[in-house]
């Protein structure tokens, strides 16, 4: 089973790539985003707690997200591998997720980091929020706690996948998607 993480700041366009690859293979797409904001959709107890926390641009606690992964990797029996998107966030993520799939004999098989710059970030993100609607979205404010949250907590994963030889790089910067999503397809057939 293969193990990918699709890396990188909020809008550099994880999810959008992870659906073009998954048209192109048999992966399975897994954002903790995606299935948080299912969980505040539906109103569980979930749901509310992740709901305070996302609104101001903050992060939900590591247990949240790794009760969710660990599911669906249990429940998950017809794909080849897994796009992750948007997971892991935190340092402390990575090590328990190097856990969880030492347990079932398994490991990353590489993380996908798309590059762009802060600026981008939020040119791409208040404009996502025009057409998707988001909360976390609308506000320039909760968008800059996003990004320091993202240097701050997320980024040092960059040197912990670098130690185990498994960090990409590709440009995500283009304002042509189809260069950007090229580019990620070449190094997802790359490392295959
Ligand atoms: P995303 O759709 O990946 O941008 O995630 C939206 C929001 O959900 C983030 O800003 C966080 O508040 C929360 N979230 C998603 N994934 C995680 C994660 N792995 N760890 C903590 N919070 C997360």
């Amino acid at each position: 089973m293969k193990y990918y993480i699709f890396f990188g700041p909020p809008g550099a366009g994880k999810g959008t790539h992870a659906k073009a690859v998954t048209a192109a293979y048999n992966y399975k797409h897994i954002s903790t985003g995606a299935l948080l904001r299912a969980e505040i959709a539906a109103g569980t107890e979930l749901g509310k707690e992740a709901d305070a926390l996302i609104s101001k641009g903050n992060l939900v606690p590591d247990s949240m997200v790794e009760a969710m992964i660990a599911n669906v990797f249990e429940n998950e029996k017809e794909a080849e591998g897994f796009i992750l998107d948007g997971f892991p966030r935190t340092l402390a993520q990575a090590e328990d997720l190097d856990k969880i799939l030492a347990d079932r004999g398994e490991e990353v098989s590489a993380v996908v980091s798309i590059m762009i710059s802060d600026q981008l970030v939020m040119e791409r993100i208040l404009h996502r929020a025009s057409i998707e609607g988001r909360a976390d979205d609308a506000s320039p404010e909760i968008v800059s706690n996003r990004i320091a949250t993202y240097h701050a907590q997320t980024e040092p994963l960059i040197a912990y996948y670098k130690a185990q030889g498994k960090y990409h790089e590709v440009d995500g910067a283009s304002p042509v998607l189809e260069e950007n999503r090229d580019r990620v397809l070449a190094k997802m057939a790359e490392l295959k």
